[in-house]
């Protein structure tokens, strides 16, 4: 292999801050991984000869469309989708949609950086992928959501495939509009063939898919806690936002005996003082799920109550899972929460943390940091099982799954505790472990 000039660190952010300036999210996650991971490319001369990192950082491509369609009163709305194919080294191409009124491509950019990583961590042959729109469907009829829904499939179609892109949910996009874009991917394509997952089980969708990040979430922080000699049972726990990832986490955790106090919205927190029961977290989803987006309408009806503008990491308790949206935790949150008793931190949301935040996080004495790639990544694995449903047209197990992902989660800690540099540093971990899985690859599969 013919020598590259070598690079050290600061020259490799300096050239991605150039080529990526208006790229602030991409650049906060670049740089997490590749300050955990030059170690790493330091002692060997194969990944620097191979120039894996520079390689690794920079997505395969950027899909981006317009998509138009019409309101119910015959307007015609404007607007942009995106696919961001990260890298297919490990595995076709993976991750979620995500619809939403600020969606930009930086912000995809970032996500499927994170998702090639994650999905490196499972034992799956997964690649890295995100896409999504800046598409808000608060206060779109049902009817407005189908016509988007099949107006940004119809962009989206000739770049996906079963063994190509497979697309999934993520903010905004759940089962109901997985089933609109499948449909007219199917119509399209003229074939049912598993080239989305999160479908609905009667359809070829898995049992535990809609439940699994929120699940994985818990079972990460269950094995992380025990490392540290403690139980989730009996210890309160602060869960930010209230949709998908967010309430799945609340009904494990509650299984296992811990305490929720909080789900959050945009405009403020639900809080229950002695903890959230499981009827209280089926009603708001259900809620949810008939469209109902005004947690403090429902305050009453699930025994919390409402505090407007207030974000649920004001409120104290144990543990700490962030599982709404990006950047949500700043470092004052993570100082407060490590203040008042909080000792775990476990992200549900991708990038949770700010990288003050985070940096906060990974140096505390006492505190346990869950990075989001490595914990949240229940979701995307049984996602990978979905395929494999659909690959052989056949049924899935929900018991069978529930070990799945448990195995799973497992697996996932266990490396991130191998490769970590310093014990329960599992941010490291993860970014380490999944370099070295994806560097072998690429360097097995030549330059090109
Ligand atoms: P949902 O759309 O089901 O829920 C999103 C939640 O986040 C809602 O409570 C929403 O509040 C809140 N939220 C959205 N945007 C913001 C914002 N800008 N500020 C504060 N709160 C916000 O999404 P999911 O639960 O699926 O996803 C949540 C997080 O988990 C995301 O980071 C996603 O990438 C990540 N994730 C999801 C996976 C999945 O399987 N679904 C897999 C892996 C990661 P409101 O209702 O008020 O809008």
């Amino acid at each position: 292999m013919t020598k590259n000039t070598p690079i050290d660190l600061n020259s490799f952010l300096e050239a991605a801050e150039r080529g990526h300036h208006e790229d602030g999210e991409y650049l906060q996650a670049l740089r997490e991984i590749a300050v955990d991971v030059w170690p790493v490319i330091e002692q060997s001369p194969r990944y620097r000869d191979w120039r894996v990192i520079e390689r690794l950082m920079a997505p395969d491509r950027i899909i981006s469309f317009k998509v138009n369609w019409t309101r119910d009163d015959g307007s015609i709305a404007l607007n942009r989708g995106w696919r961001v194919q990260h890298s297919d080294v490990l595995g076709p191409y993976k991750g979620g949609l995500r619809f939403h009124g600020d969606v930009h491509e930086s912000e995809l950019k970032f996500l499927a950086l994170e998702q090639t990583f994650k999905n490196a961590l499972t034992p799956l042959t997964l690649g890295g992928a995100k896409g999504g729109a800046d598409f808000d469907p608060r206060g779109c009829s049902e009817q407005e959501i189908m016509r988007f829904c099949q107006a940004f499939m119809t962009r989206l179609a000739p770049h996906i495939g079963a063994r190509t892109d497979i697309p999934a949910g993520d903010i905004n996009v759940g089962t109901r509009e997985i089933g609109y874009l499948f449909g007219q991917y199917r119509r399209m394509s003229n074939a049912f063939e598993g080239a989305l997952t999160g479908k609905g089980t009667g359809w070829g969708g898995s049992p535990v898919r809609e439940a699994a990040t929120g699940h994985g979430l818990v079972h990460f922080a269950a094995l992380a806690a025990r490392a540290v000699g403690k139980e989730m049972e009996g210890h309160s726990v602060i869960v930010s936002g209230s949709g998908n990832v967010a309430s799945h986490a609340a009904e494990c955790l509650i299984a296992q005996g811990a305490k929720v106090k909080t789900l959050s919205g945009r405009a403020g927190t639900l809080i229950w003082k002695d903890g959230a029961d499981h009827a209280a977290i089926l009603s708001l989803r259900e809620a949810r799920a008939a469209g109902e987006r005004d947690l403090s309408r429902l305050a009453g009806e699930v025994g919390a109550s409402w505090h407007d503008g207030l974000s649920a990491f004001e409120v104290d308790g144990d543990i700490a899972m962030p599982c709404a949206t990006q950047n949500e935790l700043d470092e004052a949150d993570a100082r407060r929460l490590a203040e008042t008793g909080c000792w775990m931190v476990a992200e549900g949301s991708n990038m949770a943390s700010t990288a003050q935040a985070q940096k906060f996080l990974r140096e505390a004495e006492g505190l346990v940091y869950a990075p989001s790639k490595a914990a949240n990544a229940g979701g995307v694995a049984v996602s990978g099982f979905e395929m494999a449903r659909n690959a052989r047209f056949s049924a899935l197990n929900p018991s069978a799954l529930d070990d799945e992902l448990r195995n799973v989660m497992s697996h996932i800690f266990e490396q991130c505790c191998e490769a970590a540099p310093r014990e329960g540093d599992y941010a490291a971990g993860a970014n380490i472990a999944a370099f070295h899985r994806l560097a072998e690859a690429m360097i097995a599969q030549g330059v090109g």
